[in-house]
């Protein structure tokens, strides 16, 4: 599969922002501007890497914004916003992608489903952008006073993420250093290459002033959707002594396989939250072919699928996990899982499920050949 990575610029230091630290580090909807782009990268399963482009002095900010997303680390930037990515994109080098996605950090509403259309517009174009028509008239005015209207026909409003064949960017990066352009298309068409216009997104805004990081933190509270979503997961018995569900050990005189510490229960739940934000699945995020994950504690799988949740600016209402098998018998360590669950999730107990049941003898449960899970989680998602 093309290799795409996604290139986060965020090294500005916000002058029309003011205020003591540049914007990317304010709060939006709870969590730093910046993070929410990020996470939403994160989350998109064809983007194979996510590098934020900052400014040196901002580690500490960055650090905190990213905490808990699996990033790759981050790339310093430079005096301007060129610059920056002209540094970014010689900072690719080492793992030399197919394609980058260059979006700016100030547009934290970036949606799944643009990322999904930019992708693939891609094969056939070495250069796609985001773009949207524009409705307004343009006026020409000097000293307050118009002199000219301007045709707004074949007008378009330029978006990000802007997507480009690695090697072509860089090298028209590289030819435009010195000239000043407004966006990396403007770079892109300047070294001679066709950019494909495809729709972009009016939830898509870029914050500049305060006053847009506040109307987009008053509107983003107000639009919060139900969504709901399954998981389901089996893990065979193999030898051992204990077997890991919701987190907790249960003695038993055989163990479950897998990769990680089989905990069937959590990689339901884990596959259930995924569901909640479109973003594919367990093994899509953390593939067992990765030795990172061998052994692993799976409350490491859904902590990152909360994070990721709550940065794209979510939360969750339920969750209800049941547990299917003849042996052991889970009644006595069901209030320890929905302790476990409530703690590792942050709810409440009365919003965490566990359930337990048998398949009456029958199926490769009844023969107790392995345990199976399955769980339903709600969550509520700004919509778009
Ligand atoms: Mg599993």
């Amino acid at each position: 599969m093309a290799r795409a990575v996604a290139l986060v610029v965020a090294a500005g230091r916000g002058s029309r922002f003011g205020g003591e630290h540049p914007k990317q580090w304010h709060a939006l909807n709870g969590q730093p501007l910046l993070r929410h782009s990020l996470a939403a990268f994160a989350a998109h399963p064809d983007i194979t890497e996510v590098r934020a482009v900052i400014h040196p002095d901002d580690l500490a900010f960055y650090e905190q914004a990213a905490a808990g997303l699996r990033l790759n680390s981050p790339l310093f930037g430079g005096a301007t916003r060129q610059a920056s990515v002209r540094s970014g994109l010689d900072g690719l080098s080492d793992c030399d992608p197919d394609w980058v996605l260059i979006h700016d950090g100030a547009r934290p509403f970036i949606e799944q489903a643009l990322i999904s259309r930019v992708l693939k517009a891609l094969p056939g174009n070495p250069g796609v952008i985001p773009a949207l028509p524009l409705h307004d008239t343009l006026k020409r005015a000097r000293d307050g006073v118009i002199s000219e209207t301007l045709p707004r026909d074949g007008l378009f409003r330029a978006q990000t993420p802007q997507a480009f064949h690695y090697q072509m960017i860089r090298d028209a990066h590289r030819a435009a250093a010195g000239r000043e352009m407004t966006d990396d298309a403007a770079v892109f068409e300047a070294a001679g290459h066709a950019v494909r216009l495809i729709a972009g997104s009016e939830a898509n805004v870029k914050i500049t002033t305060r006053e847009d990081l506040a109307r987009a933190d008053r509107a983003s509270g107000k639009t919060l959707e139900p969504r709901m979503a399954t998981g389901y997961d089996v893990h065979r018995f193999g030898p051992g002594d204990h077997v890991t569900l919701c987190n907790i050990k249960v003695p038993h005189h055989l163990g479950l396989e897998g990769h990680s510490d089989a905990d069937a229960a959590l990689h339901a739940l884990t596959d259930a939250l995924l569901g909640c934000i479109a973003s594919g699945d367990i093994g899509r995020h953390f593939p067992p072919t990765d030795p990172r994950w061998k052994g692993a504690d799976s409350a490491l799988f859904l902590t990152y699928v909360t994070e990721l949740l709550t940065a794209m600016g979510g939360r969750i209402l339920h969750v209800d996990i049941t547990i299917i098998c003849e042996r052991p018998k889970i009644g006595p360590y069901r209030a320890a899982m929905v302790e476990r669950l409530a703690e590792l999730l942050a709810l409440p107990q009365g919003r965490v499920s566990v359930k337990a049941t048998t398949t009456e003898g029958l199926g490769f449960t009844g023969r107790q050949e392995g345990i199976a899970a399955q769980a339903a989680a709600t969550v509520l998602l700004p919509g778009h």
